[in-house]
């Protein structure tokens, strides 16, 4: 069994942009600018706004970040994203989710400008990677891909299973996949007999929220496992810790490659934030 090195491929793709960064200061252009919406005190939100943030400067790559009221009105949030939209001094706009119940996420996201949009998540790049046309690719799907490349030269004609639809990894997963030629199922809360959808994959990609929900007896031996879930449980010594949506220790013992959580998926999505700043800018 390979265990998938989620921190090493991370820091070599952090390495690569930082590089292509220092590349193009060299050049005389100004640094990649992000600029970071955080709205509101949740503790979650603000730990990735703090890790995005560091992760930019490490890269060398500027970033803004802008704090509003958890009250803030719909329409003020509105006219910052505007406001970000025209200034020629930021490549990039990140709106950190969840979002108070007075601004509608889908409205926020469809303001801000498809060529700023580094999360991937408006409409237009969402369609164009439907399409399989290129555009700003979500975060965390993106950073699966490159994991699964690690193992797999190639993926065409692999049987690969996708749980879970949300918009920002199960569907953009299945099209990355489908654009790779993979035989790609979605599974999700509807679906019925998950552990035989699970038996006929070579790659089973996890995003459920749902802790070690997917046990190793179910994988076909040799599949390899991305499992992007992070679930906060409470071990037998009253400790908290962190676990996927998958079994780890038991598919550990059945797949050909498997991610750890944490250390898997979740440094990569930092990772391919910065490389999706670097393009906005180029
Ligand atoms: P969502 O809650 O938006 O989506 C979960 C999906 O799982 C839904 O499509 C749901 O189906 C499906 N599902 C729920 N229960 C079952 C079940 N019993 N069998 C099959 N499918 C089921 O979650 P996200 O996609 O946002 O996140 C998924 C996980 O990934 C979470 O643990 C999250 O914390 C983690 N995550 C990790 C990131 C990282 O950087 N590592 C980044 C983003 C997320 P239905 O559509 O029918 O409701």
């Amino acid at each position: 069994m390979r265990l998938i090195d989620g921190k090493a491929v991370a820091a070599e793709l952090r390495a690569e942009v930082a590089g292509a960064v220092a590349k193009r200061v060299a050049a005389g252009c100004r640094p990649p600018a992000l600029a970071v919406v955080l709205v509101g005190e949740d503790p979650a939100s603000q730990v990735y706004v703090r890790n995005k943030v560091q992760a930019c400067q490490e890269a060398g790559i500027r970033s803004r970040t802008h704090r509003l009221p958890a009250d803030v009105a719909e329409a003020a949030l509105l006219d910052l994203v505007q406001e970000l939209n025209t200034d020629p001094e930021i490549d990039g706009i990140l709106v950190q989710l969840p979002l108070p119940p007075q601004c509608n996420a889908a409205r926020v996201i469809e303001a801000i400008h498809p060529g700023k949009d580094v999360d991937g998540f408006h409409p237009v790049n969402a369609g164009r990677l439907a399409l399989g046309l290129p555009g700003f690719v979500p975060c965390t799907p993106a950073g699966c891909l490159r994991l699964l490349k690690t193992v797999h030269a190639e993926l065409a004609g692999l049987e690969a299973l996708v749980i879970g639809r949300s918009t920002i990894v199960g569907r953009p997963m299945a099209a990355l996949l489908v654009s790779e030629s993979a035989t790609v199922t979605v599974a999700h809360s509807k679906s019925r007999d998950l552990p035989a959808l699970v038996s006929r994959a070579d790659i089973v990609v996890a995003a459920v929220g749902q802790a070690e929900m997917v046990r190793g007896g179910w994988l076909k031996p040799g599949a390899t496992v991305i499992d992007v879930g992070i679930n906060r449980v409470t071990g037998a010594n009253g400790k908290a810790r962190l676990v996927g949506d998958v079994a780890f220790a038991e598919a550990a013992e059945v797949a050909g490659a498997i991610t750890p959580v944490p250390g898997g998926v979740g440094p990569m999505t930092i990772a391919c934030l910065l490389l999706n700043t670097l393009r906005a800018a180029a």
